[in-house]
């Protein structure tokens, strides 16, 4: 029988697994852009702000994740993304069902549970921003390692992020020059 890490790891090597995480993360995305606007009816300019600095916070995440969860954390989440360093171009993408499972229920939790309706609606447009940053960086990360674009910062972040494949402890960033 196939063990979880097995299973886990197939999953996150599959090409459809891999284009699913996008329309997972889109559709999350405008969901909670949604539970704003529609639900709660919350003035633009407020969602428009933890929108910005939910996408502003992604930067920080995306650090942290590379840093100290593919290089540094669990056997599996270093297995995983050892096998894009091996490979940089294959479809490896974390499964696709992780992001709904950790983001949805606090949210729906301190919203419906709690009957917190303002810290939900602030978690909301947050979330929001926080996943158009994890869509923008996901897709430049593929592209990076997909096309050679000629823009000078297109490609000033491209070798950085060979750098980082030949150099491992180097430039964690993708999206940021850290
Ligand atoms: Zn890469
Ligand atoms: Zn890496």
């Amino acid at each position: 029988m196939m063990t979880p890490r097995a299973w886990i790891l197939r999953i996150a090597e599959s090409k459809s697994n891999y284009w699913m995480t996008y329309v997972m993360d889109v559709g999350l995305m405008v969901f909670f852009l949604a539970w704003d606007v529609v639900h709660f009816s919350v003035a633009l300019t407020s969602v428009a702000v933890l929108f910005v600095t939910g996408a502003a916070t992604w930067t920080l995440s995306e650090y942290l994740f590379h840093r100290w969860l593919y290089h540094l954390g669990f056997e599996m989440a270093r297995a995983g993304h050892e096998k894009h360093h091996q490979n940089p171009k294959s479809y490896l993408a974390v499964p696709w069902f992780f992001s709904p499972i950790l983001f949805v229920p606090p949210q729906q939790l301190i919203a419906g549970w709690f009957g917190v309706h303002g810290a939900s609606a602030f978690f909301a447009g947050w979330f929001a921003g926080w996943f158009a940053g994890l869509i923008t960086y996901s897709y430049l990360h593929h592209c990076l390692h997909h096309y050679n674009l000629k823009f000078a910062w297109y490609r000033h972040l491209q070798s950085q992020h060979r750098l980082h494949h030949a150099f491992p402890e180097t430039n964690y960033g993708v999206t940021t020059r850290y």
